[in-house]
């Protein structure tokens, strides 16, 4: 596919960032493409607009970038899953483990309905560990994953076993 290929292409690798060793995907140049961002939002949206999405979920930060225009586009609420002690109201967390420790993710209580049908939606998976903790406040308030969706998946990590039978989408992998 062409656009896949152009979409790839403005993704810029950073070697060392934010560690020795770690090869850093850097969807900011993506973003300064307006024909490569635009075909990002419209790939998923040609994907998303007919399976009944009612909410889309966007995981702090990137997926603050990618999420709101799918949702707007489909006509589906958006909802921030965030880092601990960011939203002002109620919030259910969630514990995840990282290479060291842990972290958590949070989201406003009410903010997703019983029955709501869902897509999680990040710029990339790696471990998985991200988007099975959003996945896991999702079903904690009774709402249906649909899908996961990212723009880049790091395929030596994994993280799609991790995610088990969810289904899991992505428009560039990466090895
Ligand atoms: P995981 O939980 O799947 O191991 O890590 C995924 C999370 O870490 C995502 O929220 C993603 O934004 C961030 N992340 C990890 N590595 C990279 C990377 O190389 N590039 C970008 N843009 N994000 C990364």
């Amino acid at each position: 596919l062409e656009r896949i290929a152009k979409i790839s292409a403005t993704i810029r690798v950073i070697p060392d960032f934010p560690k020795p060793g770690i090869m850093f995907q850097d969807i900011t140049t993506l973003l300064l493409d307006p024909v490569a961002f635009k075909d990002t939002i419209d790939l998923f949206v040609e994907r998303y607009k007919h399976m009944n999405i009612s909410v889309v979920a966007g995981v702090e930060a990137r997926g603050f970038i990618f999420g709101p225009p799918i949702a707007l586009a489909i006509g589906a609420k958006f909802v921030p899953i965030r880092k601990p002690k960011k939203l002002p109201g109620e919030v259910i967390s969630e514990e995840y483990s990282l290479e060291y420790g842990t972290d958590k993710m949070e989201m406003h209580v009410g903010a997703v309905q019983p029955g709501d049908r869902a897509l999680v939606v990040d710029d990339l998976i790696a471990t998985g560990g991200t988007l099975c903790a959003a996945m896991k406040l999702l079903e904690r308030v009774e709402a249906h994953v649909v899908e996961c969706a990212c723009v880049i998946e790091l395929a030596e990590l994994k993280g799609r076993d991790r995610l088990g039978e969810k289904p899991l989408f992505v428009l560039v992998s990466s090895t």
